[in-house]
């Protein structure tokens, strides 16, 4: 292997954002000697081949991780089960196999009982993603300075642990180790529930009668726009995540719901103070995520129309 290889196959199965940006990091850092992916389309097969980001693209991910040394689940969670079934009897001794799921409890208890003897299993969250899916849309510095939770279970051994954190510390990740419980709950509230609000008030003025789509959508920057953007994530990944983490989301949305009662009723009954504080308090949180950066403090972010800004 050469100086910087971590491993000598690395086989993805299936190839979309996520995939597609391990794949390019990995190529670009030089960490595994030959890179594969599985893909249920032919179209993605084509594309991922396009893109030179695989060294092959298989149909079936039995195929895929044959010798493959590092095996990543990239599809949405919900055929996380399944796909282990399939590949079991494929794997070689001495593997890793990991994913990159948004939930953490099911995909441990759909993924490890398939998991054969002298075959490590160690589940991850990279915490790091945009709105848009597909091969095409990934790239290599994706995961640089963003968060990659690994989730191991009583039964992952250490050494398979600091192995798939060496790999994700390699593509630019700080990398954290949480129970897999622990992680729904805190993805409940950071990314679970804050998606489920943003479909949902999409999906609100999309039904709306009394004010024009056209008024939305020309009215849309006074704040509008910005849940769009988190709205237009992927519709499989995010059914999954809803049906796999069911009680921390359930739990974190009766909170919310709270939470927004009692803002409710300030409004009501003209209680400017309950709204100054509140508005006070999350004004603090959005200058130490900055501070953290996890975002920039740039106000037109993204947004700068074509030529400006570059
Ligand atoms: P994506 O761009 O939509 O790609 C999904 C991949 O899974 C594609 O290769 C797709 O194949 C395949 N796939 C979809 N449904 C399938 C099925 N029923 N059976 C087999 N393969 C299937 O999705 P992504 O954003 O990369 O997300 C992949 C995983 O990363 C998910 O588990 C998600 O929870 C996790 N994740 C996502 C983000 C994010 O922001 N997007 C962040 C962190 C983690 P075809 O193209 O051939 O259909």
């Amino acid at each position: 292997m050469s100086d910087t290889a971590q491993f000598k196959k690395l086989a993805l199965i299936g190839i979309g954002l996520i995939g597609s940006s391990i794949a390019r990091g990995v190529r670009q850092k030089g960490l595994a000697e030959e890179i594969v992916c599985s893909a249920r389309t032919h179209d993605t097969r084509r594309v991922a081949m396009e893109l030179g980001v695989v060294d092959h693209a298989y149909e079936h991910s039995a195929d895929a991780v044959k010798g493959a040394d590092l095996v990543i689940f990239c599809t949405p969670v919900g055929t996380y089960g399944k796909i282990a079934e399939e590949i079991a009897p494929h794997l070689e001794k001495g593997a890793l196999i990991s994913d990159v799921g948004s939930v953490k409890k099911t995909v441990v208890d759909s993924i490890e009982p398939h998991i054969p003897e002298g075959v490590d299993f160690v589940a991850a969250h990279p915490v790091a993603g945009t709105e848009k899916s597909g091969p095409a849309a990934g790239f290599a510095e994706l995961f640089q300075s963003r968060w990659c939770i690994l989730t191991p279970s009583a039964k992952s051994r250490d050494e398979a642990v600091e192995k798939l954190s060496d790999f994700w510390a390699a593509l630019g990740s700080n990398v954290e180790t949480m129970d897999p419980k622990h992680h729904d709950l805190v993805l409940a509230i950071t990314s679970h529930v804050p998606h489920l609000i943003a479909y949902n008030i999409v999906g609100t003025a999309d039904d709306l009668e009394e004010v024009t789509q056209s008024e939305v959508i020309k009215y849309s920057a006074g704040g509008f726009r910005d849940f769009t953007r988190i709205a237009a994530s992927d519709p499989t990944m995010w059914r999954d995540v809803f049906l796999h983490n069911k009680d921390a989301v359930l739990e974190m949305l009766g909170r919310f719901t709270e939470d927004l009662s009692a803002l409710q009723r300030a409004i009501r009954w003209d209680d400017g103070d309950t709204l100054f504080q509140m508005f006070s308090r999350t004004r603090a949180i959005r200058r130490q995520i900055i501070d953290a950066g996890q975002e920039t403090a740039e106000t037109d972010f993204g947004r700068a129309p074509k030529g400006e800004g570059e």
